[in-house]
């Protein structure tokens, strides 16, 4: 990191003494073709008056040879200074796209680096967990209860590596073949379904739905959308300290589609990071710091799943605290 500092001072004071010394030359090259010009105007105008061709000044000044010795200095001053804008020019087009390219390259990996610390991490731990379940369970003799904890922790365990899998798989297939399968849904019961789950797996944060009654016919990519669910909730209840109060609702959009919000009153996020967070492996801070679990997959796939079906995303502030995720899908025909 300190060496990639370190040449960058270094390039823009490279860069810095081009564009120094550019117009430098440029200035002295004017000078030089003005110094030119006059010593090749007293020439001619001394020629000219030995031979009797041009008696005063103003006759020098109006004739042929004057006229087009000036025409000539005023051409070659415009092409010193148009060449040497266009020389300037082009360097800081070039300099702002080898500038822009190395910020992708660093971005990228730093996000690279993130999701391997991550993805380690996040498959380590339920490993570790489900090793020294079944260790403890094959080395002792243990009560009925016990048991049972032990393999329910190592259940919860399994359940995390699937989630992370199917992550996985679903951004890998997101990139090439995910084609949406739209049929008839029932969004609402759907996505009851799923706050449910929530609800269960936090027992100790709020979950609320609301869905207004006009709700249209709507037709969607079920597994798609689910997906979309699971996460936002997800994430709500993960950014949010606890107990975690998080607010679905589903509206319909005066013949438009329908409407999704998940809100919640969590940390929020900064408005110059709304767009970064559906970039894939992104996540806001730094891995080797950050407390809570994840990949930086979820938003991708949110976003790609609602770009599929034609919709839109956008993240909002919720009041007084917390972030609200809206999306705005359109009709589509199964
Ligand atoms: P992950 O949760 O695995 O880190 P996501 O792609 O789901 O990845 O989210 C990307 C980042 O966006 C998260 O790391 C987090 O910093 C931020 N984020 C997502 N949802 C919320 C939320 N509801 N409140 C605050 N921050 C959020």
């Amino acid at each position: 990191m300190k060496r990639d500092y370190r040449m960058r001072i270094l390039s823009i004071g490279v860069i810095i003494y081009i564009l120094a010394a550019v117009t430098w030359w440029s200035f002295l090259l004017v000078k030089k073709n003005r110094e030119a010009f006059d010593a090749k105007e007293r020439y001619y105008r001394q020629d000219m008056q030995m031979k009797g061709l041009a008696g005063s000044e103003a006759e020098f000044f109006e004739s042929e040879t004057y006229l087009r010795l000036q025409k000539t200095h005023r051409r070659q001053q415009l092409m010193i200074i148009g060449e040497g804008t266009v020389f300037v020019l082009s360097l800081l087009l070039g300099i702002w796209f080898v500038n822009r390219a190395y910020l992708q390259e660093a971005a990228s990996a730093r996000q690279r680096r993130n999701f391997l610390l991550s993805i380690t991490h996040e498959l380590k731990s339920p490993i570790a967990g489900i090793q020294l379940a079944v260790e403890t369970l094959l080395k002792r003799e243990l009560l009925r209860e016990q048991s049972e904890k032990l393999l329910g922790n190592a259940l919860r365990e399994t359940g995390r590596l699937n989630i992370l899998v199917n992550d996985l798989l679903l951004s890998a297939k997101l990139e090439t073949a995910y084609r949406p399968h739209i049929e008839p849904l029932d969004i609402s019961a759907m996505m009851e379904e799923i706050v449910r789950e929530f609800q269960a797996k936090y027992p100790n944060a709020t979950f609320q739905l609301s869905c207004s009654d006009d709700l249209p016919p709507f037709a969607g990519d079920r597994s798609g959308l689910s997906a979309v669910g699971y996460n936002l909730l997800e994430n709500a209840a993960k950014y949010s300290p606890e107990p975690a109060w998080v607010a679905m609702s589903i509206q319909a959009r005066d013949n438009n589609g329908i409407r999704l919000e998940v809100a919640d009153r969590g940390v929020g996020i900064p408005e110059k990071e709304r767009r970064r967070i559906f970039d894939k492996f992104y996540r806001i801070g730094n891995e080797d710091t950050r407390q809570t679990k994840g990949t930086g997959l979820g938003l991708y796939i949110v976003e790609q799943i609602v770009l599929a079906h034609q919709g839109t995303i956008a993240v909002l502030d919720n009041s007084p605290a917390g972030a609200i995720f809206r999306i705005d899908l359109p009709f589509l025909k199964p």
